[in-house]
């Protein structure tokens, strides 16, 4: 069904807005063919969008927006393959339990549910673990509903290049109406955090990422304090206790939302006493220790809206990448209340995936959404470039086709995948023109 209405549409950060001249939300997969080919027959742009919870204008578009608001679900299993087949709109929040009752569970997640699973490929959404890989790696299949009003399906043994290219697609060759993926049996997560020094986890960062399924660091800067989170899989029948309800209360709702909304309002109000708050803020995450479904374990509520750049670096780099952005925050007048999240992922085949054929390290500097961010971004960037930085697709940055090219192998490979499919450019918009470069 579509609706020309004058909506302004805006992100989860509050950072991008725009103004799509219609607005369509198909009831099912017809419906959506027939708004693709009515916009393609009138030269109207399309764009996909998912939850909104991308900081670039990468879901921006002036023409059609398309929600998958009625596309959720599983729509079919394969219990002796692991597979299912989930429609594209579907939020991984409703997606989680989902597979948990059918004894299944997606390898890896990132640490929240509220994206849909066609928005968390097409940027590349990740979660941590050397031995895993990001969401699109667990893709088996997609079907894409093309310009034209077509459905084309892709896997590894049927039109490989636009599978290569379009599990982390951009939305730039199609909206992406079912997603298969390879499940893995539902596991429990023995997950232990404590704080630690800066200093002392950098010497060590190569053994802990090697030694533990899943390596999570939040550093705060202006100070040395890192809360460090190992979290290993001990499979489905695991006896350890998940936290108890108070706790998780405490610490998930009260500590790390609503108190820490409180620390930022503070830290906006009096920039100066970010220093002296990001040492409160480190030690009110206390050491813990539980055992619970993944899942549950990967992903937190997060209500304190910010803004987050994030660069994937060789994993070899971490070191030298927050020594020099530490050294630039300790050297500026800049306030950061919020921590630098350091994730480690393992290389992947997929085109546009950040670890295209690169063990990476995941630097993520992120700014209270009501604070200036004082020439951090800017800084950290420039920083991740000397260690070729490969930007998240969904996060701040501000490369374009010429610097990606260099950084992407398949970069021109995607580029035929989408002369191919989208030769009139339907998918396109500014953000899409300046990534890949027409
Ligand atoms: C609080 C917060 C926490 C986050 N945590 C993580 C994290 O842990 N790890 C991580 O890697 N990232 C993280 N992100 C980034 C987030 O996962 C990505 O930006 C993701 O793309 C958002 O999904 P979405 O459904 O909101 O998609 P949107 O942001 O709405 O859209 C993203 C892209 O997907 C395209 N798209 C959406 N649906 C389709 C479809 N059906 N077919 C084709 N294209 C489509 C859109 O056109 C657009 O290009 C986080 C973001 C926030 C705000």
């Amino acid at each position: 069904m579509s609706s020309p209405t004058a909506h302004t549409w805006t992100n989860w950060g509050g950072n991008q807005t725009c103004r799509p001249a219609e607005v369509a939300v198909p009831r099912d997969v017809d419906e959506l063919r027939a708004t693709l080919a009515r916009s393609h027959a009138r030269g109207i742009p399309v764009k996909a969008v998912g939850s909104g919870h991308s900081f670039t204008p990468v879901a921006a578009t002036d023409g059609v927006q398309v929600r998958l608001d009625h596309l959720t679900g599983i729509t079919s299993v394969d219990p002796a393959a692991r597979r299912v087949t989930v429609a594209a709109g579907t939020p991984l929040h409703v997606l989680n339990p989902a597979l948990q009752v059918l004894g299944l569970a997606l390898p890896n997640l990132g640490d929240i549910d509220q994206q849909t699973i066609g928005g968390a490929i097409a940027t590349g959404t990740h979660g941590s673990g050397l031995r895993r890989q990001g969401i699109a790696a667990a893709v088996s299949g997609l079907t894409i509903a093309l310009a034209d009003g077509g459905l084309l399906r892709c896997s590894a043994d049927t039109e490989p290049d636009v599978f290569g290219a379009a599990r982390v697609g951009l939305g730039a060759l199609g909206v992406v109406t079912e997603v298969e993926l390879q499940c893995v049996p539902a596991f429990r997560i023995h997950a232990r955090e404590f704080s630690a020094d800066l200093t002392d986890v950098l010497a060590t960062v190569a053994a802990d990422v090697e030694g533990h399924d899943h390596v999570d660091m939040h550093w705060f800067p202006h100070t040395t304090r890192v809360l460090v989170k190992h979290n290993d899989d001990v499979g489905p029948d695991h006896a350890g206790r998940a936290l108890p309800p108070w706790r998780a209360r405490l610490d998930d709702d009260l500590l790390a939302n609503d108190f820490f909304e409180v620390v930022n309002r503070a830290s906006t109000r009096w920039p100066r006493i970010v220093p002296r708050l990001a040492q409160l803020t480190a030690r009110t995450l206390s050491a813990r220790e539980f055992t619970d479904d993944s899942w549950k374990v990967f992903c937190s509520p997060r209500r304190v809206r910010f803004r987050e750049m994030e660069y994937a670096v060789p994993l070899g780099s971490v070191g030298p990448v927050v020594t020099a952005l530490r050294s630039w925050i300790d050297s500026h007048d800049v306030s950061l209340p919020f921590p630098v999240e350091l994730r480690f992922t393992g290389a992947d085949d997929v085109w546009f995936s950040t670890a295209y054929e690169r063990d990476n390290a995941y630097v993520a500097v992120h700014q209270y959404h009501r604070m200036d961010d004082g020439g951090v971004f800017a800084a950290f960037e420039a920083i991740a470039a000397e260690h070729a930085g490969r930007p998240h697709w969904g996060k701040l940055h501000t490369l374009g086709a010429e610097r990606l090219r260099e950084l992407y192998p398949r970069f021109d490979d995607f580029r035929m995948v989408r002369d191919r499919l989208d030769p009139d450019r339907t998918f396109t918009s500014e953000h899409v023109r300046h990534l890949l470069g027409d």
